[in-house]
């Protein structure tokens, strides 16, 4: 019987590497003390909440400075939860304590205080199974895609496969009857989507079909509800979990089947440190599990298409055709609405039915400048321009969250001739309801300025009145006979709308403009995700307006041509050596002075340079990046064709040159994979 813990104290300082070793007392011994208990333990003068990562017979530590947790606490973290957290650190150059918080109870850190082990009564027993509505008849095509996972499930192989379907081509029944396959052999089931708000269809039927077994982890819970979710799918009483990236660290156990719905969207990536994608959490964990792992799309990443096993669903179930779309040559036109566009719209008006228009960009103007001496309004904090929201009344930067007030004067000229350049969803709402609003044809914008919080908040009041807003806007769109719904990338996702018989993008290049190499993938993507919310009912038209009708991503959304651009992408990627024919990792250094981020940027690549093998690596940079926050930043790329490799030097480098004296002050932040 092992007699000490490695017990790894949950704290986030980058310096404090632990396992620590601590004495485990007969009292708790009894209660079976093992990896992912966790511990309150005496730390310093402090007291720490600990997970066990280890245990062992001996220590280093002398007998008489060993300490002993002060007690511990009901239920612990799974034993493949603490393996996984520990590869989440290895992976994404985090710490391990960081790491471990994502797979801990939720509110664990609050419960210190709580009960010990064995408190707690037996679970209430929850039968299995269905009980709601039963599964559908399937086509053939969905019948072939299903098989397979049923025969890895059956043969408890890992696998990882891909759902290529069309939107409407019936994706959520199979990833329902796979899951009833799951439980009947005795597996839990995990199903990933990408915001729960905006996709509630998926949610409703998991529910109905599987009853009281299913755990949905959304973000209007209360932290109390969260905690019983965890113990319920920890106990065993729920075995299917779905919720948004989070839940691919759920305490589902002898998991079978890790679904990734939408697997294409970006939400999967968490931009806090660790920067996880939780779609490689969930690749890893099914690898390591033993399960199946679904990711479905209708436009999968290039990087899903080259790895996954994948069966392909060309036609909806209902036999409905996708609707036609035409793009519009706005190189002619200028910005605002083809007339083309404004005639369908007063067509939907006139004839009944609904719109969706999206214009990736959100406030009333873009940015403004002075007309006599061009001075441009931007943040006091950040390189860039200042967007005015004008219901508001001020000027907001959408990258730190600055504003002020929108000015009556320029602040260096004192001139009053304001300019105000090109048009976002707050402006377009208001055209629009000029143009088309008598009463009976309402305008509904979503954005992110209409429902309130921010996107990808971890938990807390603003993401679950963010998802009030949200779904509250959908039912009433919904509910509507007529009208248009316009907003950002949000209106194309997931929701399905049956009258829905126009779809128009504005602006369809505009992701086009930025300078990454996911740049096509994404247009690709919210075109193609749009005519997929149109004519799920019956007829319907798409209208694209772009200044590059010419442009591959474009072309192919507008044929509907997902294979096409699939092939022809990853065509690029392996000419340009991109992912997924290479790894790129990003490090960020941010520090009050240019000079001090380059010091350490410099510091960085030095010793990179050292760890890195002589070939099948270059570095990048440092490159000054635009200012954020106040913070001047540096950012070194690494591309290379080892991911473990380049972890490990690009970890072994932030780990010494952050430790080190020289470099204090300045912040390190590594993203694996950045998106
Ligand atoms: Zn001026
Ligand atoms: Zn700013």
């Amino acid at each position: 019987m092992a007699s000490i813990a490695l017990v790894q104290p949950m704290t986030t300082a980058r310096a404090l590497r632990g396992p620590f070793d601590y004495r485990i007392p007969e009292e708790l011994r009894e209660h079976g003390v093992g990896v992912g208990s966790m511990l309150v333990v005496p730390f310093g003068r402090r007291e720490l909440l600990g997970v066990v990562v280890g245990l062992s017979d001996r220590s280093d530590v002398a007998e008489d400075k060993l300490l002993a947790p002060l007690r511990a606490l009901e239920l612990g973290v799974p034993v493949e939860l603490v393996a996984l957290a520990e590869w989440v650190a290895r992976e994404y150059c985090s710490t391990f304590a960081r790491a471990l918080a994502l797979v801990l109870p939720p509110g664990a850190a609050r419960r210190l205080s709580g009960r010990r082990r064995g408190a707690r009564s037996a679970a209430e027993h929850v039968p299995l199974g269905g009980t709601g509505p039963d599964a559908l008849e399937l086509t053939a095509e969905q019948r072939a895609a299903l098989e397979p996972v049923l025969e890895a499930l059956r043969d408890a192989r890992h696998e990882r496969r891909l759902l290529h379907g069309v939107t409407g081509s019936g994706k959520t029944e199979i990833y329902l009857q796979a899951a009833a396959a799951a439980l009947a052999r005795d597996r839990g089931a995990i199903v990933l989507v990408p915001e729960i708000a905006l996709t509630p269809q998926i949610v409703t039927r998991f529910v109905e079909r599987f009853g009281d077994t299913v755990a949905v982890l959304h973000s209007r819970l209360t932290a109390a509800q969260r905690y019983e979710h965890w113990r319920r799918l920890r106990e065993g009483s729920a075995r299917v979990c779905v919720g948004p990236r989070s839940a691919a660290f759920a305490p589902v156990s002898a998991l079978g089947l890790l679904i990734v719905d939408e697997e294409h969207d970006s939400a999967y990536k968490h931009e806090g440190d660790p920067r996880y994608d939780a779609r490689e959490v969930a690749a890893e964990r099914a690898r390591s599990a033993g399960a199946v792992l679904l990711l479905g799309s209708a436009t999968p990443r290039p990087e899903t298409a080259l790895r996954a096993l994948t069966s392909v669903i060309a036609r909806r179930p209902d036999g409905r055709a996708l609707p036609p779309v035409r793009v519009l040559d706005m190189r002619e036109v200028g910005t605002g609405l083809h007339p083309e566009t404004e005639q369908a719209l007063a067509q939907v008006r006139s004839e009944g039915g609904k719109a969706i228009v999206l214009l990736n960009r959100r406030g009333w103007s873009n940015f403004l400048s002075c007309r006599s001496c061009g001075n441009v309004w931007s943040c006091p904090q950040c390189d860039v321009a200042l967007v005015l929201h004008r219901a508001g009344g001020y000027l907001a930067c959408h990258h730190c969250g600055h504003r002020e007030s929108a000015p009556t004067a320029c602040s260096v000229c004192a001139s009053t001739a304001v300019a105000r350049h090109g048009a976002g969803t707050e402006r377009l709402a208001h055209d629009l309801a000029a143009l088309f609003d008598d009463g009976a044809f309402p305008v509904f914008r979503l954005d992110a300025d209409v429902v309130a919080g921010s996107p990808g908040a971890a938990g807390g009041g603003h993401d679950a009145a963010r998802a009030e807003g949200v779904a509250s806007l959908l039912a009433r769109f919904a509910k509507a006979d007529q009208g248009v719904l316009i907003g950002t990338q949000m209106v194309a996702k997931g929701h399905d709308f049956p009258d829905v018989r126009l779809g128009v993008v504005l602006d369809a290049d505009a992701t086009l403009r930025f300078p990454d190499f996911r740049a096509e993938e994404r247009t690709f993507a919210l075109v193609a995700q749009l005519a997929g919310r149109v004519g799920r009912g019956g007829e319907g038209v798409v209208l694209v307006q772009t200044i590059a009708p010419q442009a591959r991503a474009i072309v192919h959304a507008a044929r509907h041509d997902s294979a096409g651009f699939l092939a022809a992408e990853l065509e690029r990627r392996r000419a340009l050596s991109y992912p997924p024919f290479s790894q790129l990792v990003r490090v960020v250094l941010g520090a009050d002075s240019a000079a001090d981020a380059r010091a350490a940027a410099m510091a960085v690549r030095a010793r990179m340079l050292e760890g890195l093998p002589p070939s099948g690596a270059s570095l990048l940079g440092p490159a000054p990046l635009f200012r954020l926050r106040g913070r001047e930043r540096q950012v070194l790329v690494l591309k290379a064709d080892d991911r473990r490799l380049a972890a490990a030097a690009v970890g072994d480098a932030v780990q010494h040159t952050a430790s080190g004296r020289a470099h204090a002050g300045v912040t390190f932040s590594v993203d694996v994979d950045p998106q």
